[in-house]
């Protein structure tokens, strides 16, 4: 049937299930059988169990299963028309409903159908009159009672699981169970295409695809429910995997340029380098290193993830592999995800490289190299020459923000593109920097923060993975408080430790979730949102609203607690502290010009402004070693990944680091939970899993894929982590045998429907 007669799922809906009803369908925006087929429903109503009406969110559209208490019309006094007026329960909490009429005879229809202590299903916007709990004009319907558009009772058996389904003020959730139930009964197995080739289906024992969108849409328990998502999710996964599969297939198929070792004795930066460095590698330095160097001596491409706790000395490796590509001919690309990240690389690998980066200049070394800086704030002579540099192959290294992608930018010869602290360097991105070379350079990505391995899998799936989970010998480490922020003795306190520490020619950071004070953020998220000059790190961001534990997840609302503290209005104040008197304070943000950004970081690095009152800008790869300090203000609105990488930023030279959580957290909330495991632990593997925890899965993939665009409907990366092993382990094999996989076609058909519209963004973006 394939390829001759366009399949079931392909059809429209205004066929399928009427007119009437397509219409309403559209409207969230579910247009083919297919698309129906796949709004799963959020969740089953148990007949016999009232929702908790107690957990409604006022202006949440809500579908609930309540019983009525009572229900009277009347004729309203002050202006023309009739109310109808009934209160419903859940045997604790109580709801009101209302609903108007021009006159009473055309209420008394709703007022029997709502028989005092009969249950059924209520679905609309909760809101909230004189303090009571409303819904307005609610749809609803009775248990056991007929529907009108179908021949039989929707919910005639008292002992099967109702789905809810997402619903809007357009078309209920019972609407939308009814155009899925029409559909999924005159379903055959030769209406969908069943991704899942069958010897797999039929090993792992999971039913076929119709029965399992059977058991999810009209489910006889809950038993089947739990049947078909687990049937469906595995699909997910494995559609996902053996697509990743056959990246890393195809990858391996693409040539690259070997850039072996130079032979000893011969003349080589990386040799000259590594006999200058001032400390030894540490053992996973060294191995990691020893890793890559084999991967960019073959033929084929490098695809490998740096993993690497904070401070684990990401860099070195990195320029490492760099200096090994330039030495064979090549040049090599870092990546960094801020112009201030960008800036600071290019500032230290000039350091690093001393004479080395001289090449071609007096005093430079005969067989040096040049390094250069490209960023979208340069000036046009600036930008000219770093261009042509990069175009002629005199700069062996070129550092910038993604900008370098552009098409505009020209290399000589391309061998390597390091992208630096980046959980989202998408396959997008990946394709366009292979295009750049005559064949594929080698690609190293490095992450900022240590992720959980499935997280890894399915974001970086088609990557070869290396960790580094030692920070380097003779670091003295940081340690933590909390300083409530209304005990004027602790905060006295912790400016006067500002103090102390700058007298011993140290240097300290204050961060602040805003620029303005009178900056009007929505509550949550802002501290994320207000000021990354690139999109926020994975992990680090929460959405608008907070959900989940990110920043101002437990006080949406927020109007009772002290506005958040701005950075102008933070260094202001520092000012006039007596503690600070006589010391320089700098600001640093998002909305300063780059070159002012840049000169705010070079004074603070030289100790000219020995205090820096930042944003979250120097969150990621921020490296000033004499920094031992950071007070971090209203830390309760950070997430803990974006806490532990601002923590990052002190105590990485041999001074001891301090850093002090400033936030009126009320003890027990979730908030003051992420601030207690960061005095508790410095260890980023835990820190991420706590942080996993306590996120919803629309934080960890990010915003755009809690939604229904998100082509993973089931399939939950955190907790499903086994059954993303299962699958990865499953269709490897499968891929390797048949990389085309000419032999399964409907498998080959999910992964080209799939990637092409939304598996693509989400690579992007998760
Ligand atoms: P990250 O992995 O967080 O990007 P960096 O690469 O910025 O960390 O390294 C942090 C600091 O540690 C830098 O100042 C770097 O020079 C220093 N460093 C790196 N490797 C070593 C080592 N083996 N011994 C001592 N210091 C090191
Ligand atoms: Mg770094």
């Amino acid at each position: 049937m394939a390829g001759t007669t366009a399949r079931r799922e392909d059809e429209k809906l205004s066929r399928a299930v009427g007119p009437r009803s397509a219409n309403a369908l559209a409207k969230l925006g579910l247009e083919t059988v297919g698309d129906l087929l796949g709004h799963y429903p959020r969740r089953y109503a148990d007949p016999g169990r009232l929702t908790d009406l107690g957990s409604l969110e006022i202006g949440e559209h809500a579908t609930v299963m309540a019983r009525v208490e009572w229900a009277t019309v009347r004729t309203m006094r002050a202006r023309s028309g009739a109310l109808l007026e009934a209160t419903i329960t859940d045997g604790r909490h109580k709801l009101s409903l209302t609903f108007f009429g021009k006159h009473k005879g055309g209420l008394y229809g709703f007022e029997q159908r709502l028989k005092p202590g009969s249950s059924g299903l209520f679905s609309g916007t909760v809101g909230v009159y004189k303090g009571v709990r409303q819904l307005a004009h609610p749809d609803f319907i009775m248990l056991g009672e007929q529907d009108l558009d179908s021949d039989e009772a929707l919910l005639e058996h008292a002992s099967r699981p109702i789905p809810i389904y997402p619903a809007s003020a357009s078309i209920s959730s019972w609407k939308i169970q009814q155009a899925a139930r029409v559909v999924v009964d005159t379903l055959t197995d030769d209406d969908v295409v069943d991704p899942l080739p069958a010897e797999v289906r039929s090993r792992l024992r999971l039913p076929g695809r119709v029965a399992a969108l059977r058991m999810v849409h009209r489910p006889e328990s809950m038993e089947a429910v739990r049947v078909g998502q687990h049937r469906l999710r595995f699909e997910e996964a494995f559609v996902l995997q053996a697509a990743l599969a056959q990246r890393r297939a195809r990858a391996a198929q693409e040539d690259a340029t070997a850039r072996p070792h130079r032979a000893p004795g011969a003349p080589s930066i990386l040799a000259d380098f590594d006999a200058s460095l001032p400390f030894e590698l540490t053992e996973g330095q060294r191995w990691v290193g020893e890793e890559i160097a084999a991967e960019l001596a073959s033929p084929r491409p490098m695809q490998r993830l740096l993993q690497g706790e904070v401070g684990s000395g990401k860099t070195v490796v990195a320029l490492r592999a760099m200096l090994q590509v330039v030495d064979a001919g090549g040049q090599a690309a870092l990546l960094a995800p801020t112009e201030v990240l960008a800036a600071q690389h290019a500032r230290t690998l000039r350091i690093l490289l001393g004479p080395l980066a001289e090449g071609g200049l007096l005093g430079g070394a005969d067989h040096g190299t040049r390094i250069a800086l490209l960023t979208g704030s340069l000036g046009a002579a600036a930008r000219k020459k770093a261009l042509l540099q990069a175009a002629s192959g005199e700069a062996g290294i070129v550092v910038g923000t993604h900008a370098l992608l552009g098409e505009h930018v020209q290399f000589a010869d391309l061998g390597l593109v390091v992208v630096d602290e980046q959980h989202r360097f998408g396959v997008e991105q990946r394709d366009a920097l292979r295009a750049k070379g005559r064949v594929s350079p080698h690609l190293l990505v490095m992450t900022a923060t240590p992720i959980p391995r499935t997280v890894a899998m399915t974001v970086f799936g088609d990557l070869e993975t290396s960790s580094l989970t030692q920070v380097p010998a003779g670091r003295a480490g940081v340690t933590t408080h909390m300083v409530p922020a209304g005990n004027v003795a602790w905060v006295d306190r912790t400016w006067q430790r500002v103090r102390e520490e700058v007298e011993k020619g140290h240097r300290a950071y204050v961060v602040c979730p805003r620029i303005h004070p009178d900056e009007d953020l929505p509550a949550g998220g802002a501290a994320a949102a207000a000021d990354f000059d690139t999109v926020p790190e994975f992990l680090a961001l929460a959405g608008p609203g907070g959900r989940g534990g990110g920043p101002g997840g437990d006080d949406a609302g927020g109007s009772d607690r002290p506005p958040l503290r701005a950075v102008l209005e933070v260094a202001d104040e520092l000012r006039e502290r007596p503690q600070l008197a006589g010391l320089q304070i700098g600001v640093l943000h998002g909305q300063l010009a780059p070159p002012d950004k840049d000169a705010a970081m070079a004074r603070f690095s030289s100790g000219e402004t020995p205090v820096l009152v930042a944003t979250t800008v120097v969150e990621v790869g921020v490296d000033v070693p004499e920094a031992t300090v950071m007070v971090i203000f209203d830390a309760d609105r950070f997430g803990i990944s974006q806490l532990h990488q601002l923590r990052g930023r002190v105590g990485r030279g041999a001074d001891p680091g301090l850093c002090l959580l400033v936030s009126d957290a009320e003890p027990g909330t979730p908030a003051a939970a992420r601030l207690e495991a960061m005095v508790r632990t410095t260890d980023g593997f835990e820190l991420a899993n706590l942080d996993l925890e306590q996120r919803s899965e629309g934080d960890v993939l990010g915003a755009a894929q809690s939604g229904r665009s998100s082509s993973l409907r089931l399939l939950r990366v955190v907790k499903d982590a086994d059954l993303i092993e299962l699958a990865r382990r499953e269709a490897g094999p499968i891929v390797a045998a048949d990389p085309d996989l000419t032999g399964l076609p409907d498998l080959a058909a999910a992964i080209a429907a799939q990637l092409d519209e939304q598996q693509e963004e989400f690579l992007e973006r998760a």
